[in-house]
């Protein structure tokens, strides 16, 4: 395991991720009924972005960098406000980055939960450390691809399900579409979500025209990319797949991805996309 994600926190990837996260979040919430939130693949929670990782790529200032000091107003203010309310910097640029566990521990209210499965033992201890005594939040030393098979659906029966890999080993496109087809198996009604990168083309395709010819029902399909795609290392762009996706989420990503996809833009092949792969 050689991927930390202290590298790369605060990314344009990043911020796409974690924005609709929270969306999907504060769909949960229209219902008083507690719900929870899986997190397979969880990180360490808070990234130092005056660290050394962080400052070696730079990645984070063409992400949150830019999102926290752009001037987004309107509907697209309103739908993002959720997600930059749990990035601290006042207005300015933050001095911290929040991962997914601690951007979805932040949203949930008194009756919801949170649980998170992180295999690298060092980014285990600071997230279990980070919500120590947290009667709302379990932090498991486990294998997140086993989640779909073996803990699904949680007691609530209500919630959400981040897969977040690292794409660090042949093989991740399969292993996602596994999780999925067994995820839907054990909880028919529960919303996953999947992230991929948009670096290797031809596995991306093969990926979605998989997904496509599956009998996994309601797909949507949601990518992001700051520049012209091109065959030189690192990422491009990054993409969602969505499991029953709440049914305001498309109206709602047609207000932020335009704004998003502006403001952390690299050249002008900055592009956004919405897609539906299976009917519901
Ligand atoms: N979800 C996080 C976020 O959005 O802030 C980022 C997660 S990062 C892309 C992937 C994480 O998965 C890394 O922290 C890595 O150590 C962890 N990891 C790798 N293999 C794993 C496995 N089999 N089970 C659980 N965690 C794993």
């Amino acid at each position: 395991m050689n991927y930390r994600h202290a590298f790369h926190a605060g990314n344009f990837a990043d911020v796409f991720k974690h924005a609709v996260l929270a969306r999907i979040i504060e769909y949960l919430k229209r219902k008083e009924a507690p719900f929870r939130v899986i997190d397979t693949h969880a990180g360490r929670g808070i990234y130092d972005l005056a660290s050394v990782e962080a400052g070696k790529t730079g990645e984070w200032i063409n992400g949150i960098g830019k999102i926290s000091t752009a001037r987004i107003t309107g509907n697209a203010s309103d739908l993002l406000a959720p997600y930059l309310s749990t990035v601290s910097g006042d207005g300015g640029e933050p001095d911290q980055y929040p991962g997914s566990p601690v951007i979805a521990r932040r949203l949930l209210r008194k009756q919801d939960r949170l649980s998170a499965f992180e295999l690298h033992p060092e980014d285990h201890a600071e997230l279990a450390a980070l919500f120590a005594g947290d009667w709302q939040a379990r932090i498991n030393l486990l294998d997140g691809w086993l989640v779909s098979g073996a803990h699904l659906p949680p007691k609530e029966k209500r919630g959400l399900v981040l897969i977040d890999p690292p794409f660090e080993k042949a093989g991740e496109f399969d292993r996602m579409i596994d999780a999925l087809q067994k995820g839907e198996r054990r909880w028919p009604g529960g919303i996953f979500m999947l992230w991929y990168p948009l670096k290797h083309d031809g596995e991306v395709e093969r990926f979605i025209s998989a997904l496509r010819g599956s009998a996994i029902r309601d797909l949507i399909r949601v990518e992001l990319q700051v520049k012209k795609a091109s065959p030189e290392p690192g990422l491009y762009g990054s993409g969602l797949i969505i499991k029953n996706p709440p049914f305001v989420l498309k109206e709602e990503l047609e207000s932020i991805l335009p704004v998003l996809t502006t403001e952390m833009a690299q050249d002008a092949g900055a592009d956004w996309r919405f897609e539906r792969l299976t009917e519901e």
